[in-house]
């Protein structure tokens, strides 16, 4: 699934090669993703000129001359720019360009493919609730937020509401890097705790946006990213020994989902 730095390598690749084209047209094999009918979609968006992409949480939004495109990739998928004489083999939208390029998106479960008006963004409510972006928040600001909290640390963290951007694929690093148990309780975890996970954070995600994000997703062009398992410290890597200390690496049930943890390094 990809998380920030999957999203924001996206953005920056859209963000180098879309601004200035000119939707031609638009075709949608899966209307479910829409937000408002298909025939609405099309006309708002037919004659737009794209502008710069940005992202927020696992949102890519695109700023056209006539309102917002809004990019979901859900549990993953592809963007592409092709042309229709290169299209790839699957794909569930289409934006043709007046340059003879296209935009292709592909979900591999669901995703969604949203129009907001200019002004709209406040009432767009899958992204208005939104926490800061993961790499966006200071020491300071996760000192503010966490203090007064109860919740475990692994499931604050990974509550979009508070924070967006991180998920299961980063979330094991992080948590190591900044030697806390996933289940460790808020109220337990020291401002010098908090200062020590507000770098992990930062440092855990930037690691994989330096590389272009992770191996298991691709670029405009299909070019893959550049984090790959060897780069990952012990996420998903039980039975192997904690980078730091030698001792085996566990997979836990934390809740409904599974942690990896150095019992020594991240003890409860
Ligand atoms: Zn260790």
């Amino acid at each position: 699934m990809p998380e920030l730095p999957e999203i924001l390598t996206r953005a920056r690749g859209m963000s180098a090669e879309l601004p200035g084209k000119l939707i031609t047209s638009i075709d949608v094999i899966q209307p479910k993703c829409l937000n408002v009918p298909l025939e609405e979609f099309k006309t708002n968006l037919q004659g737009a000129r794209l502008g710069q992409t940005t992202c927020h949480g696992k949102w890519l939004f695109t700023e056209t001359s006539q309102g917002w495109l809004l990019l979901n990739l859900g549990m993953g998928g592809e963007i592409i720019l092709a042309t229709r004489s290169s299209l790839p083999e699957k794909f569930r939208l289409v934006f043709d360009f007046n340059d003879d390029s296209c935009l292709v998106v592909n979900f591999w479960w669901f995703g969604y493919a949203h129009y907001v008006k200019p002004d709209g963004l406040a009432g767009h409510t899958m992204t208005a609730k939104l926490g800061p972006n993961a790499v966006d928040i200071s020491p300071a600001e996760l000192l503010k937020m966490t203090r007064g909290q109860k919740a475990g640390v692994k499931a604050f963290l990974l509550d979009q509401k508070h924070i967006a951007g991180i998920g299961n694929a980063y979330i094991h690093d992080i948590l190591f890097m900044a030697q806390l148990h996933p289940l460790r309780s808020l109220e337990t975890i020291s401002d010098p705790e908090i200062d020590r996970l507000a770098h992990a954070i930062h440092d855990g995600l930037q690691s994989s946006i330096d590389k272009g994000g992770a191996f298991y997703e691709v670029g405009l062009h299909g070019e893959k990213g550049g984090f790959t398992m060897e780069d990952v410290l012990i996420g998903y890597k039980e039975g192997q020994a904690c980078p730091m200390c030698k001792t085996t690496i566990l997979k836990i049930k934390t809740g409904g989902t599974s942690s990896y943890i150095c019992p020594n390094c991240q003890p409860i």
